[in-house]
């Protein structure tokens, strides 16, 4: 028998396959949801479907989406672990930039399959999941690879994979910012087992494994 969750994100993934709430919709071959166990402490979230997610109804199942999974498997993770989706839903025309309308007619599903994972650290891959998630933290060069502290939630905003397949330099990066989030995965881990846990389960304020993101400051 599934939990709870896995019964709430189903239902959350109901509504997206038949969702009309947006332009988006009308030229979609499916709509795409996520993929992920409902008990996944980690979520990563994209940008939106390209041409094979909307013929699959998966995301990150194209080129990208090999990168993702090299990129999680370097640090000991298997993609079937995590749970991985997007800002947008469904495709947009020509992969282009989803439109900020777009991104608010699909923002309550993301806020609730966040609610109802309630992932120990949220993977924000790319400058649009970074402006859904975090906005005004500041861009994803300054950001990448920091640990982000926003209310209950840890984030790690790392540059697109598909970022990484046209500026080869960008893969180094995120292979070295990946490092971090097995280290930030670590900490969490051992927070979750230490018997004087954080009340929050979030990071001790003293001493932050990397230079603090703004959030940190203004949070602490
Ligand atoms: N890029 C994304 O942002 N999401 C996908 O699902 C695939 C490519």
């Amino acid at each position: 028998m599934q939990s709870g969750a896995a019964d709430a994100l189903d239902v959350v993934h109901e509504h997206i396959l038949v969702c009309t709430a947006c332009p988006l919709h009308a030229r979609r071959t499916h709509a795409v949801p996520g993929v992920g166990p409902a008990t996944a402490r980690i979520m990563a979230v994209g940008e939106g479907p390209g041409e094979n997610e909307d013929r699959l109804g998966k995301p990150f199942v194209g080129a990208a989406g090999n990168v993702l999974t090299r990129l999680l498997e370097s640090i000991g993770l298997r993609r079937d672990e995590i749970y991985i989706t997007n800002v947008v839903k469904c495709r947009p025309p020509g992969n282009r930039d989803p439109e900020p309308a777009e991104m608010e007619a699909c923002s309550s599903f993301l806020d609730a399959q966040i609610e109802i994972i309630r992932p120990d650290v949220i993977l924000i891959l790319g400058r649009h999941a970074l402006a859904r998630l975090l906005p005004g933290s500041g861009g994803i060069t300054a950001l990448h690879g920091r640990r982000v502290v926003r209310g209950d939630r840890l984030y790690v905003p790392l540059y697109h994979p598909a970022a990484a397949l046209y500026q080869a330099s960008l893969m180094r990066t995120l292979e070295e910012d990946m490092l971090r989030v097995r280290g930030y995965l670590d900490e969490a881990e051992a927070r979750r087992e230490a018997p004087a846990a954080t009340p929050s389960g979030l990071p001790e304020p003293a001493r932050p494994a990397e230079p603090p993101a703004r959030d940190q400051l203004s949070l602490f």
